[in-house]
């Protein structure tokens, strides 16, 4: 479907295709799917920094439990959509203005990640006359072997250390304006493993168990975070939810006496499948025995693979318009190494690939790009056009609405 899509697209331009797409349909498909196999204890957030495209945000709001945030200026992208919806606020180096505006815009749950934070969160509510409730980010002493990005079990700025938790707990329940309802794992990204990622949850709730006991504390909430991994390099081997489900209840069924809810924070899993990415082929050479193909885009648009040093996952999109009198360069049978049109030779989406055909003129599909992909890139390093963004509903494209004004793409409708 999105192969003719893109051909349709491109027949109605001038200039070389470019554009992130968005299958609005595939991703509340996907979400709906997700929730619906969810254990009753157990409630599925976005982590909007995957990717906050408003678009999203408002597609999704109806189907997922809430939001995770990770600053103010997420905080009101999500205010922005839903008024009401329940938010979860952690990351590293939180301001006096972010804890204000985490009151103001009644955030649920604020996760804390040092000491220092507890007495700042603690002294802003007492000045407000109001009780923040709170969750403690462990970094834990172990993690997840296989996981991409390590957040916990090794140092990092993230969390407070797995044997501090003894000290802020104590500080914790001597801060009048703060209520400690549990604590806060996400310890890793990309993790592609059912079955590790079951065991960490497990692990989890063992930990958290022990600091009640010993601490006393009343709990009503265990947060694993995130992290659950997309398959850039095998598209058809991707992670076993149906397994990490089946893992995910018996691990709630064995602690049920703690009746606990169980958070999930998921960006990549969530939103990466329903985002495409695709670049048209602008030059074919070949440069010290190898062969190079440059499309219209680059890493400044999808930093990922540039980022993870790895090659994103295409199809070859064939467009059959050639407007030249001359001979339209090709390569056939061949490995290609995708490169985009920045000056830098780290600007590549994709290194040595097998291809058939392809053939300057036709379009490069990146699939799994709707997470990590826009959000994190240069967008204007170079100061090409930036590419359209365009959301896709079973039967009609439609351009951004939320474009600002440096965005140069045109508006599109089609239907
Ligand atoms: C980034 C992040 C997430 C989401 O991670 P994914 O790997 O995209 O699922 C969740 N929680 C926290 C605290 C994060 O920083």
């Amino acid at each position: 479907m999105m192969e003719k899509i893109v051909q349709s697209l491109r027949m109605e331009r001038e200039n070389p295709f470019c554009a992130y797409l968005y299958d609005l349909s595939k991703l509340r498909h996907h979400v709906h799917r997700l929730m619906t196999t969810l254990p009753s204890s157990c409630r599925l957030f976005y982590a909007i920094k995957a990717n906050s495209d408003v678009t999203l945000l408002k597609t999704l709001a109806p189907i997922v439990h809430g939001f995770e945030v990770a600053s103010l200026g997420e905080i009101e992208k999500v205010r922005a959509v839903d008024k009401k919806i329940p938010i979860l606020f952690g990351g590293p180096g939180k301001t006096q203005k972010e804890i204000e505006g985490a009151i103001h815009y009644g955030v649920t749950l604020l996760h804390v990640e040092s000491l220092h934070e507890l007495q700042l969160v603690n002294h802003i509510a007492s000045q407000k006359g109001t009780t923040v409730s709170i969750l403690l980010r462990v970094n834990l002493r172990s993690s997840v072997p296989n996981a991409q990005l390590k957040m916990a079990g090794v140092p990092t700025q993230f969390g407070i250390d797995e044997v501090e938790v003894p000290n802020a707990i104590a500080l914790a329940k001597c801060l009048p304006n703060l209520k400690l309802l549990g604590f806060h794992f996400h310890a890793m990204s990309n993790n592609g493993d059912s079955k590790t990622h079951a065991y960490f949850v497990d692990h989890c709730f063992e930990m958290e168990k022990t600091w009640q006991k010993e601490w006393d504390i009343d709990i009503s909430y265990i947060n694993v975070g995130g992290g659950i991994g997309i398959n850039y390099q095998d598209v058809e081997e991707q992670f076993d939810w149906d397994d990490f489900m089946k893992c995910v209840k018996k691990v709630v069924e064995k602690h049920k006496d703690a009746n606990w809810q169980t958070l999930f924070e998921c960006g990549r899993y969530i939103t990466s499948s329903c985002g495409y990415y695709a670049a048209e082929v602008l030059d074919i050479k070949q440069n010290h025995g190898k062969n190079f193909c440059v499309v219209r885009g680059g890493s400044h648009h999808l930093r990922l693979p540039a980022a993870w040093k790895q090659s994103h996952p295409f199809t070859i999109v064939p467009v059959e318009k050639w407007p030249y009198p001359f001979t339209r360069p090709e390569v056939n049978e061949s490995v290609i190494t995708v490169a985009g049109e920045l000056c830098t030779p780290n600007d590549v989406l994709a290194r040595d690939i097998s291809v058939p055909r392809v053939r300057v003129g036709d379009i490069l599909l990146f699939s799994y790009a709707g997470a990590y992909g826009w959000a994190i890139s240069h967008h204007d390093f170079l100061s090409h056009p930036h590419p359209e963004h365009l959301y896709i509903e079973s039967n009609s494209i439609k351009s951004s609405d939320a474009r600002t004004e440096d965005q140069r793409d045109e508006s599109y409708m089609f239907s």
